[in-house]
């Protein structure tokens, strides 16, 4: 097919069209009824992620679909699915956006997160909190990104306020881990089941933002690497994923632990653009539409992803005059704090 349909219209979806239209791709966006649309060279539906109705006339138009973010309703995604290809499949949605169904699919595979239990309701929060000890940090179960829906447990007497942050269950009490460093692994499959993955970059985040990726990262994260990349091989694998699929991992005293997958393109993978042989945008579109994927060696010797968070153009305009920095802008129409307003990748060769 031709046309590429892409459920979502913030800063992933528009780097995918970007990339989807250096392939010689058109791409049709399915945006919420109500926000700014990112403006990319491509037609727009408007409805909810829920509206069968609107994803069905979607799905008319457009000759595969393919997802930016997890939070779109599984039984609606599931009658699209019966008119048109979706990819990455709907198994993989629904198991990434819930965090008990992640956690246990990914134990099953070997993969270890760090101690946690499901809490369905108050009552269960100080079985959680017994069982799972303190700190920790509990997580909304869905819908959370940048460090929203989460609160930190540091004695079980936080109960009652982390429960209210949060806004209530259901949810996931998560030990805290008390790492140094945190890497991902960007892996792309193919429709025919080739694989390949990126080298790992180290990942900081504050106020659980992703603040930076760095590459090479530092051989803390090197040496868990081999461990990480095959559980995502075998996420990968047991999903018959097509497209992108990020894993976050902590380095944990005895190997990765793992926090969280997203079976999309991911913030921790754009300083593939310029940083790689081929972007994970690009690498995305080619494994949708079964085109080979492309080599994923860095372009330099290190590579460097700094996010521009709550900053208007303005600001950033002063790395354009930073030599090899290459600065990108989502074009979002409102700076608030915390949002991610674009990013500037720098390649050192
Ligand atoms: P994303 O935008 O990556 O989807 P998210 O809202 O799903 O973020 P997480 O990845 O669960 O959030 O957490 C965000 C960050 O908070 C992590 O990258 C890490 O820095 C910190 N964090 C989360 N869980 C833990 C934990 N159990 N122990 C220590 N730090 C944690
Ligand atoms: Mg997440
Ligand atoms: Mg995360």
């Amino acid at each position: 097919g031709s046309t590429i349909g892409i459920l979502g219209s913030g800063q992933l979806g528009r780097m995918l069209a970007i990339a989807a239209a250096q392939l010689g791709y058109r791409c049709h966006i399915y945006a919420p009824v109500t926000g700014p649309a990112n403006d990319v060279a491509a037609a727009f539906t408007r409805g909810a992620y829920d509206d069968a109705a609107a994803l069905g006339a979607f799905a008319s138009v457009v000759d595969v679909v393919t997802y930016e973010f997890e939070n779109v309703a599984a039984d609606a995604l599931a009658d699209l699915a019966d008119r048109v290809a979706v990819r990455p499949s709907i198994a993989a949605l629904v198991t990434a956006q819930d965090r008990v169904a992640e956690k246990r699919f990914v134990e099953q595979l070997g993969g270890r997160p760090a101690p946690w239990a499901a809490v369905a309701d108050r009552d269960a929060l100080d079985a959680a909190i017994a069982q799972v000890g303190t700190p920790a940090v509990l997580k909304t179960t869905r819908f959370g990104y940048d460090g929203k829906g989460q609160a930190r447990i540091a004695t079980p007497e936080d109960a009652d306020a982390a429960w209210e942050a949060i806004g209530g269950g259901p949810a996931v009490l998560e030990a805290f881990v008390d790492f140094a460093h945190e890497f991902s692994i960007v892996l792309v499959r193919g429709l025919s089941g080739d694989t390949t993955s990126y080298a790992p970059p180290h990942n900081v985040h504050n106020d659980g933002i992703l603040a930076t990726s760095t590459l090479p990262a530092p051989p803390e994260v090197a040496a868990q690497w081999t461990e990480a990349a095959a559980l995502a091989g075998r996420i990968a694998e047991a999903l018959d994923h097509v497209g992108v699929l990020a894993i976050e991992f902590f380095v944990g005293a005895d190997g990765p632990v793992f926090n969280e997958m997203a079976p999309r393109v991911h913030n921790s993978g754009h300083w593939t653009i310029e940083g790689a042989e081929t972007s994970q945008f690009e690498n995305h579109i080619r494994a949708i539409c079964g085109l080979p994927l492309g080599p994923t060696g860095l372009t330099g010797t290190s590579v460097e992803m700094l996010n521009l968070i709550g900053e208007d153009a303005a600001g950033a305009a002063r790395f354009l005059s930073v030599p090899g920095a290459h600065v990108h802008l989502y074009g979002k129409h409102e700076s608030r704090p915390g949002r991610k307003m674009g990013h500037v990748t720098r390649v050192i060769r």
